[in-house]
């Protein structure tokens, strides 16, 4: 039996793991489980999986989730501090699914106990980046990567040498406004935004996906995993999301990960690790798939990609500048306050206007993401 903590529990990520949790409930002892607010379904998830802990981290949602669990015995906790006590918890494998910046806090937690940690939170990653990679190192923690590409590349280079390594190729649907013209993407809608062809998400990386940013995101994310060199990282669309990312080493060999549009395979992936698991997942039909197609990016009319590689050049603070206005514009963009094409506007007007220090610390990295959180909030208002 292993032990498992989740942090983001409810969301889409949390699910699918739990998902397969359910399969062999013998084999997993659940010790955490966390969302924001959602107090009823944390609280009937934390029953079903007899869970030691749940943790809401808005702490006005902490009344909701005692009154839910009154009578089972669970402990329940709110607020920020509580969130990053339960991180420290120890567990065979985190899983960590909180979606933003907000998760970096619980995610340093875990890392400074020197845990196993399932990392989906790319964001976190993003914005922390060398702090992040340094407390690895320093607590002797496991970063295992759940997004699906970084998951592919890490199945790939098992067995092979960094220094061999001559392109690292993340692939990217497109998303659901791939073909769209400049005129169709200005008047995008949130629903339309989020209905992706392949995938099954959350709002905000759904969002992700149709601008790119997600990949943007991911490009910034591998340059930390997988340290061959921005120069060795590149992007190609694949609108059937078969191949999920490949490594192509120096003898002229490209290796593959192929597999379906269902993220229950990478969570799979890093909850067995270094073994294998089953998964409820239907095998790759690939007489019925037929063809697999490949295009450049298009950086004119989807901006997100060039605008990451350019913060990843930069380096220092310039990705959580990235991050933290990619936030703000994508809720904004959720709630009908912009148009779809002003969050890559937002996003490059936040990077010229705020050029931090680099952050040497966590502390560091949370000022900087709240600081350029309110320039683009600011460009919000005066819009
Ligand atoms: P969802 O929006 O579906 O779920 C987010 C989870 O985080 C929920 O449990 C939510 O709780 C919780 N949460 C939201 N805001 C906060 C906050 N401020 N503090 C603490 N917890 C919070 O997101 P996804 O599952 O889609 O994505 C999670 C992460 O995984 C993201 O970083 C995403 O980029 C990454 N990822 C997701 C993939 C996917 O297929 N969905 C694929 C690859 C990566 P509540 O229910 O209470 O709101």
């Amino acid at each position: 039996m292993r032990s498992l903590s989740i942090f983001g529990a409810t969301g889409s990520v949390g699910t699918s793991t739990l998902d397969l949790v359910r399969q062999d409930r013998s084999a997993w002892d659940v010790k955490v489980l966390t969302a924001n607010c959602s107090a009823g379904e944390l609280a009937r998830l934390a029953r079903e999986f007899d869970a030691e802990l749940a943790v809401v981290a808005d702490e006005s949602c902490l009344a909701d989730l005692r009154e839910a669990l009154a009578g089972s015995g669970i402990e329940s906790a709110g607020g920020a501090a509580a969130l990053c006590d339960a991180a420290r918890t120890t567990a065979d494998i985190t899983v960590a699914a909180i979606v933003g910046c907000a998760g970096l806090e619980p995610v340093m937690a875990a890392i400074e106990q020197g845990n196993t940690i399932a990392l989906a939170n790319k964001e976190a990653l993003v914005s922390a980046g060398e702090v992040m990679t340094a407390a690895v190192a320093k607590y002797g923690a496991t970063l295992l990567p759940v997004d699906s590409e970084h998951n592919a590349i890490f199945q790939c280079l098992a067995g092979g040498k960094t220094e061999d390594v001559r392109w690292i190729t993340l692939t990217a649907s497109g998303g659901p406004l791939r073909t769209w013209s400049q005129a169709e993407l200005e008047a995008a809608t949130p629903a339309q935004a989020v209905a992706h062809p392949n995938w099954d998400m959350g709002a905000k990386i759904s969002v992700d996906s149709a601008s790119m940013f997600n990949k943007g995101l991911e490009l910034i994310e591998a340059h930390h995993l997988f340290p061959v060199g921005l120069d060795r990282l590149r992007i190609v669309v694949h609108p059937q999301s078969v191949i999920h990312s490949m490594v192509e080493y120096r003898d002229g060999s490209t290796l593959a990960q192929l597999g379906p549009s269902d993220m229950k395979v990478p969570i799979a992936s890093c909850l067995a690790w270094p073994d294998r698991m089953d998964t409820p997942c239907e095998p790759l039909d690939l007489p019925a798939i037929g063809s697999l197609t490949f295009e450049a990016p298009d950086e004119t009319r989807f901006p997100a990609t060039r605008l990451a590689r350019h913060a990843a050049m930069a380096g220092g603070a310039a990705p959580a500048v990235l991050n933290a206005a990619n936030e703000v514009a994508v809720a904004a963009f959720l709630a009908g306050k912009i148009a779809f094409t002003r969050i890559a506007v937002m996003v490059e007007q936040t990077l010229t206007d705020y050029t931090p220090a680099a952050p040497g610390s966590l502390a560091d990295v949370m000022a900087v993401d709240a600081a350029a959180r309110e320039k683009a909030s600011a460009m919000l208002e005066s819009a």
